[in-house]
């Protein structure tokens, strides 16, 4: 299964009203609404029920919209057995519904583009691809880093980067410029086509003035990052692992908050004993924590932290490199604001240059 995304010739390009904004996420009801939303003091993609709620002049969430596509935990099927020979299986494939994710920024769509690859490669994973083909991402260009450890450019990518998405919102003052990437995208504006108006030639230029500037604005950098994927490769056995692993408490936060890391753990929970009753289960594993790796045996191959950050950088820039000619990072920078001991995965690649 690929990702049903039909390009355009002809992009649509239409500004909007910032205000009018909730009315035209009132005109799609039939589709789920998600967008980020503003708790104490961080902001959450969440499922909006009140579309009048939408606000998308934020920074950046703590866990990207990936949860909405690939969620933290979930049901493959549940079964039921009175005996222990045969078993009613029930299966539990998510439902199909159409949902719209506003105020995407583009490194997380693209990051999306890089779970693609992984969950549709030889073996097709049904229960993402159902999520991912009902959802349209409506992108937020950034104007400005939203964070000062953005380091989007250094990975291939950039603050207005359309990768993955259907839409992009370019914010100028008190307008969005709104232009369609994909059928899905039109398709979109068109329902509320009377919102929209036409760019003048002096929102074009505005919107081309802004993209370079943000583009300089960045100011985290992997200069030589093409040489990082050679240099790992001698580097296995390295004491550098030690050096940049002594602070880590194995938290796991730098993984759990990636929007590219992809792994996870299956397990049968039982609900009762008799008649067995329970649920098969995916949830997102971590490896960072000592037991990804553990043996049944008690051998574990990652035994100590020293292993598990090399397995994080050489998975990222060295593994995936090799099977899909890209890095599995897209600058994000949430690994390195959110590590609560300052593990910067930016100091890291730079010191594995300069070796
Ligand atoms: S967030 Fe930092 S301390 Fe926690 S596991 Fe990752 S590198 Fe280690
Ligand atoms: S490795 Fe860090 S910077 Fe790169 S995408 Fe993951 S969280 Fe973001």
């Amino acid at each position: 299964m690929k990702i049903q995304k039909i390009l355009l010739g002809d992009k649509m390009e239409k500004i909007l009203q910032k205000k009018t904004l909730p009315d035209w996420v009132n005109k799609l009801k039939n589709y789920q609404i998600i967008a980020p939303v503003q708790n104490e003091n961080h902001w959450d993609f969440q499922i909006l029920s009140d579309p009048s709620r939408i606000k998308l002049d934020y920074k950046n969430t703590i866990l990207s919209p990936k949860k909405f596509i690939f969620p933290q935990r979930e049901v493959f099927f549940r079964f039921r057995s009175d005996e222990q020979s045969s078993y009613d299986l029930q299966e539990n494939l998510p439902e199909e519904k159409p949902a719209v994710i506003f105020g995407v920024r583009p490194c997380d769509a693209r990051a999306l583009t890089l779970m693609d690859k992984v969950f549709g490669g030889d073996m097709q994973d049904p229960y993402y691809w159902k999520r991912r083909n009902a959802t349209i991402l409506i992108g937020l260009g950034c104007n400005h880093p939203p964070s000062e450890n953005c380091f989007c450019t250094s990975v291939n990518g950039s603050p207005f980067s359309r990768e993955g998405l259907d839409i992009m919102l370019t914010e100028m003052g008190d307008t969005y410029f709104v232009e369609s990437i994909s059928k899905k995208g039109e398709q979109l504006i068109r329902q509320a086509e009377a919102l929209f108006k036409n760019p003048k030639e002096a929102d074009k230029s505005e919107k081309k003035q802004l993209k370079s500037r943000a583009e300089k604005e960045i100011s985290r950098k992997i200069p030589n990052i093409k040489n990082i994927p050679s240099k790992l490769e001698t580097m296995f056995d390295s004491d550098f692992w030690n050096e940049e692993s002594l602070s880590c408490i194995r938290c796991g936060i730098c993984t759990y908050l990636c929007p590219t890391c992809h792994c996870f753990d299956i397990n049968d929970e039982i609900k009762s004993n008799f008649p067995i009753e329970g649920e098969r289960v995916r949830t997102w594993d971590n490896c960072q924590f000592p037991d990804f790796t553990m043996h049944s045996s008690g051998h574990n191959p990652r035994p100590d932290r020293a292993a598990r950050l090399r397995q994080r950088i050489l998975h990222k820039f060295q593994y995936f490199v090799k099977l899909y000619q890209t890095y599995q990072c897209t600058g994000c920078g949430r690994c390195v604001s959110q590590c609560p001991v300052g593990i910067d995965i930016i100091e890291i690649l730079n010191k594995v240059d300069a070796r």
